[in-house]
């Protein structure tokens, strides 16, 4: 029997078993030099720290401050507390066919301040197809050592084809939206596989392909994730007619080594669309380095974001962000919220007079 992991209530809960989870998400194991590493970049870490700001100084601070990239509707309890955030507007992206919804009833419940963003993360690409016949098994990467039908139920389940028509009807529907979040990981291993399975980077390459020429289409911007693929996300800019690329593309929680920043900012007829998004939640895992990548960043190219999944730490996420970039660049905290917020309203643009 087929069935749709968006249409049937028992085969939805084998696919999403735990929700709010951070995107049930399973990283790699950590190598000791890795940890090593990390132990350097968190002594690094002292050299971000900078004094809280006073209470006034904040409220001055916020009237320049929004956030790029977050998931709030990840934590159904603190959206209440939207209402209360100090940010001046939040981008809300979406993860899945069946997580935009939840976008939209957030911009029609908070419509000054939320910008509508539409698109299948890579984690979730292994739910969404372009054939009748496709099932998730036909999708999936699964280690050399193992039968598929070790993999677990999911690889049964049929994929979606409707989500290409219903983003579509999304991107017409909110002229304010963009394209978000999409992308390539590959480091992210498919839940309900006992983390045996992975994505076919062909296939998050086909969807990411299919979701920036959507946006293309619609002229909007679009928010990209990228693990361990910023070469091949190259390549597919690099190959790809700028017709069919959006006009503006931010990098969110750039991860990319300092010099793959000039290998975005350089490229041929494209390098001035590309936007570098910083978040305290990914980027202080490895400081030492994120100073770095920001200083390598145009000052008019980056971004502030959370990333977080509740409304309930957007306030001090972005602070936090705040703070890394401002070291980095060697702002204060007042110049590093007006520079943001400047390049905030450049990416988003077309979306902020509807808002
Ligand atoms: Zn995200």
């Amino acid at each position: 029997m087929r069935l749709s992991p968006f249409s049937d209530p028992r085969q939805r809960q084998k696919v999403f078993p735990r929700r709010v989870q951070k995107y049930q998400y399973s990283t790699p194991k950590i190598s000791r030099r890795r940890k090593r590493s990390r132990e350097l970049d968190t002594q690094a870490m002292a050299t971000v720290k900078i004094d809280g700001p006073s209470t006034e100084e904040t409220s001055r601070l916020f009237e320049h401050i929004a956030d790029s990239h977050c998931h709030p509707q990840e934590d159904p309890d603190g959206l209440a507390h939207i209402e209360r955030l100090s940010s001046k507007y939040l981008a809300v992206m979406g993860l899945r066919e069946d997580d935009w919804p939840r976008v939209a009833e957030l911009q029609a419940a908070y419509p000054h301040k939320v910008i509508p963003c539409f698109g299948v993360h890579p984690w979730f690409a292994h739910l969404h197809g372009f054939r009748n016949d496709g099932f998730v098994r036909d999708v999936l990467e699964i280690k050399a050592d193992l039968e598929l039908q070790n993999v677990g139920d999911v690889a049964d389940v049929s994929l979606s084809i409707s989500w290409e028509a219903t983003l579509r009807k999304l991107l017409e529907a909110y002229p304010s939206s963009i394209v978000g979040e999409i992308g390539i990981d590959k480091a992210a291993v498919v839940l309900g596989t006992n983390n045996k399975a992975r994505t076919r980077l062909s296939h998050q390459l086909e969807l990411t392909e299919r979701q920036l020429s959507l946006a293309a289409e619609y002229n909007r911007p679009a928010s990209l994730h990228c693990v361990r693929a910023y070469g091949h996300l190259q390549d597919l800019f690099r190959k790809s007619d700028p017709c069919t690329l959006p006009p503006r593309i931010m990098l969110h929680s750039f991860g990319g080594n300092p010099e793959v920043v000039k290998g975005f900012t350089r490229m041929p007829r494209v390098g001035g669309r590309f936007y570098f998004s910083f978040s305290n939640e990914i980027n202080c895992k490895t400081p030492a380095k994120t100073l770095e990548r920001i200083r390598q960043v145009p000052d008019d190219r980056v971004l502030l974001e959370s990333d977080t999944c509740s409304a309930t730490t957007i306030d001090s996420g972005l602070l936090e962000s705040c703070k890394i970039i401002a070291e980095a660049k060697g702002w204060t905290l007042q110049q590093c919220c007006e520079i943001t917020f400047q390049n905030f309203r450049d990416f988003y643009v077309d979306s902020l007079p509807k808002i």
